[in-house]
């Protein structure tokens, strides 16, 4: 018998095999590929126009794994399409590699399979009622969203849903931004559970992939928390996601396969017919517009933890109060933060810049540290003495001859964590202080630094904005914005709608544990509205304008734009050729085509960036004709296009 194979590689079809073995949609199996044998997985349906003349092999075996499910199947024929990607680069992300699953580790994953606790944490009756709203149809598809002010128990809210969810024999998966940094998470978890999640994401090792992987496919592992990748797991029996921080950015991949995972989650859960729930204090536009037109359900969590209340804020008027040279902290501020010390109370300074100084010249040639490879500045990284590029990792010394004589004469020009920290250190001598940064954090001995920032060990902390992510710091009140100024610079269509939600996040650090915390905002600004709008406690007022400019404007989410990234190595070859590619496509396509423009970062890793933007409506129609256009395009060689449906970033 004749069977459509789809194996991991760049094609966006099955291959026919032949077999004698009584196989079904979605066995894994083992099959010769050229010269190699390869893994693929039985397809649901014949490559369409199969007009190819070529020899008909066999497949070589059928791998002791349970299937994949016919419904995630759908779902990643549909993901394909949505955005634009080959099925087998697809199924690719679900494989753990082209030969992986062949001799699975099985043993190990036992301890993620102890009884659930019974000792239900009490929940609050405004707690109770949320779980109950979001508990009133869980048996096929739909989308809740649990909208919670920071502090007030969102997790344990989820945690008892999926309990539920688990009792009746599912599993289910919680997805969360920054993986990195779980152990708070697994704590909580273990505590309410009894036993420990199974954490998947890029980092982790080889052998305890396929132990979670086979786990997740027998249906012994009922719990897995993951970063995007985890969305590809072959779940045997699913039966909940749950996405928290929904509105965070970094569920948008935008490297190599390119997709947003949130949004991929909630149409997973619909191909599998099963509940989704959204978490977050501040939805993105895109979830607010679909609670406002009735899509999705909604309850709110509005009482913080034993009652605590929102932090205050302050503004810091800079005009006011004249900064010393290279300095960044008025007087004032000391004042208040000594006065926040004196009651033990732990300090954050907030700026988010990594390293030194974004910005290293010469005083006497004028000339900047560029990166060779990036049209972007290289950020001068003092802790380890080096420039770095934070595009293409480029490392270079801070030593030059100059063009007029000698060597050059370095002038720092703005700060980043590590030059706010020398100044913290100059001002506080004798306070223990960390920089909390994805410089400092993601690291071996981070778990051990997070301990002692949650015992107040660490009086001050400088941190970007990887500590708005989720943690819970008892001791933390007081949070100084060192300039609130720089988050409004930039040209992002979503900048208004990020800085809201960076600013609750941040704020939402503070005051966890009732006693009175406040935010206070550095600024050159005499336009406080900007700061009131960040700082309101109904983030719905803010959000509901936006919507409506972002309506007037044809703007996401009520039109759907597709970035088209062309590269290169040559800059006048490369804008002709997107001249080209668009006069190609442009009547083609169900959409309009605005540019091409250069990318505001030009070049990055040695290559010319230039981009196009199809605006059209929200139809997979503009998907498909632009997926049917594109491979019949030559493209010059050295060019390549990459394609951002729902894009986020714009550089
Ligand atoms: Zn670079
Ligand atoms: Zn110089």
């Amino acid at each position: 018998m004749k069977f459509p194979i789809l194996l991991p590689n760049i094609f966006n079809y099955p291959f026919t095999y032949e077999s004698d073995l009584n196989l079904k949609v979605g066995d894994y199996v083992e099959v010769p590929f050229g010269k190699s044998k390869i893994t693929g997985v039985v397809w649901d349906e014949f490559e369409k126009k199969n007009n190819k003349n070529y020899k008909i092999k066999n497949v070589l075996k059928k791998l002791n794994v349970p299937p994949l499910k016919k419904t995630t199947i759908k779902f990643l024929n549909w993901f394909g399409e949505y955005n634009i990607i080959p099925k087998g680069m697809v199924l690719k992300l679900v494989l753990l590699s082209s030969n992986a699953i062949e001799n699975l580790q099985t043993d190990t994953f036992k301890i993620f399979n102890k009884s659930i606790k019974t000792n239900l944490i009490e929940l609050s009756d405004e707690q109770k009622k949320s779980l109950k709203k979001m508990n009133i149809s869980n048996e096929k598809f739909r989308v809740h969203v649990l909208q919670g002010t920071t502090g007030s128990g969102k997790t344990i809210v989820y945690f008892a849903a999926l309990k539920e969810i688990m009792n009746k024999g599912f599993q289910s998966l919680i997805m969360l931004p920054e993986i990195g940094l779980t152990s708070q998470f697994e704590k909580k978890f273990l505590e309410f559970f009894g036993f420990p999640p199974a954490v998947w994401h890029s980092g982790i090792s080889k052998k305890k992939k396929e132990v979670i992987w086979s786990g997740v496919a027998n249906g012994d592992i009922k719990v897995v928390i993951g970063a995007r990748s985890s969305l590809f797991l072959p779940f045997k029996k699913l039966g909940l996601i749950i996405v928290d921080e929904e509105h965070d950015q970094s569920y948008k991949q935008d490297e190599g396969i390119i997709y947003n995972a949130r949004d991929m989650a909630i149409s997973r859960a619909s191909f599998e017919n099963i509940p989704i729930n959204l978490i977050t204090a501040v939805p993105s536009l895109e979830t607010f517009n679909n609670m406002q037109k009735g899509k999705y359900s909604f309850s709110r969590l509005q009482q913080r933890y034993q009652n605590a209340s929102l932090p205050n804020y302050e503004i810091i008027n800079l005009n006011e109060t004249k900064l010393e040279k290279r300095s960044w902290l008025s007087k004032k501020i000391i004042e208040k933060v000594n006065f926040h010390l004196d009651k033990n109370d732990q300090i954050l300074f907030f700026l988010n810049r990594r390293g030194f100084s974004p910005h290293a010249f010469c005083n006497k040639c004028y000339n900047s540290y560029s990166c060779p490879n990036c049209s972007i500045n290289l950020v001068y990284h003092k802790n380890k003495s080096i420039l770095l590029c934070h595009y293409c990792g480029f490392k270079s010394q801070l030593k030059r001859t100059c063009i007029k004589d000698g060597e050059c004469e370095i002038i720092f020009s703005g700060p980043g964590v590590e030059r706010i920290s020398e100044e913290v250190k100059k001002i506080f001598p004798l306070k223990k202080i960390e920089i909390f940064s994805s410089d400092t954090m993601n690291k071996k001995d981070s778990n051990n630094k997070l301990e002692r920032i949650i015992n107040n060990e660490i009086q001050i902390l400088v941190g970007t904005q990887l500590i708005s992510k989720g943690f819970h710091f008892p001791s933390l009140n007081c949070i100084v914005v060192v300039d609130i100024d720089l988050s409004s610079q930039g040209h992002d269509l979503r900048g208004a709608e990020k800085n809201l939600q960076l600013y609750h996040q941040l704020s939402g650090r503070a005051g966890r544990t009732g006693k009175p915390a406040t935010v206070y905002f550095q600024t050159y600004n005499n336009n406080t509205k900007m700061i009131s709008d960040l700082t309101n406690s109904n983030p719905d007022i803010f959000l509901d304008r936006e919507l409506n400019i972002r309506k007037q404007n044809k703007l996401p989410p009520f039109q759907r734009f597709i970035s088209l990234i062309l590269t290169g190595d040559n800059e006048a070859k490369l804008e002709k050729e997107s001249y080209k590619f668009k006069t190609f496509i442009e009547n083609k396509l169900t959409g309009k085509i605005l540019g091409p423009v250069s990318a505001p970062i030009f070049r990055i890793k040695k290559k010319y960036r230039i981009r196009l933007l199809i605006r059209g409506t929200k139809t997979l129609k503009l998907q498909n004709s632009l997926a049917t256009a594109i491979p019949n395009y030559k493209f010059q060689p050295g060019i390549k296009l990459s394609v951002d449906v729902d894009p986020i970033n714009f550089n």
